[in-house]
């Protein structure tokens, strides 16, 4: 199986740091970065080949991911809104793919499982109403986890400090979906 990991917004937050917390002034880019980097380490050790982009440019994020030919594509955001009481982990896969809801409801599950946090449980986008652009236009099984709240002061230590947990749940996330789909993946 390969595995492309596509860490959100743009690298070392050029232009585009994402969702920045207002007091630590932690960036969504840099946790994404970080998290995606020990998914890879994880992955690889467990035999699985992985491929990494993190880009501004979503347009070349789903062609570099259609032409390497992997089986699944994760993309990793922190969620953010005004509401400071907002937090927890939701992961979002594409309306009628579903290989790509079994492989959310796989990350999800380790996420909450490990990091305790809040479960908003997986969450379907659909194309032309509330489609996810990397969701829309890669052609494999394809999720986007959004690991918690940047903006919720809880949430923001676990994206702070806990970065390898998040690591470690969403690789066992992809072999559990590995497991549940067979050898056909
Ligand atoms: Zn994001």
């Amino acid at each position: 199986m390969v595995v492309f990991i596509n860490p959100g917004h743009a690298p070392n937050g050029n232009p585009d740091p994402g969702a920045v917390n207002d007091t630590t002034g932690l960036r969504e880019c840099d946790v994404a970065k970080c998290v995606a980097d020990n998914v890879e380490q994880y992955l690889n050790a467990a035999g699985v080949t992985t491929e990494q982009l993190q880009s501004d440019s979503l347009g070349d994020i789903c062609r570099t991911a259609n032409d390497s030919g992997a089986d699944i594509f994760v993309s990793i955001h922190c969620n953010a809104v005004d509401a400071e009481s907002a937090n927890g982990t939701e992961t979002w896969a594409c309306a009628g793919s579903y290989r790509g809801s079994i492989l959310a409801d796989c990350i999800q599950k380790q996420i909450v499982e490990a990091l305790g946090t809040t479960d908003r449980g997986v969450k379907i986008a659909t194309p032309g109403v509330n489609g996810l652009y990397v969701l829309s236009n890669t052609a494999m099984p394809a999720v986007l986890v959004e690991l918690a709240f940047i903006s919720n002061v809880s949430d923001e230590q676990l994206l702070a400090d806990d970065q390898d947990d998040f690591a470690r749940a969403i690789a066992r996330g992809i072999t559990d979906y590995e497991l549940v789909v067979g050898g056909e993946a």
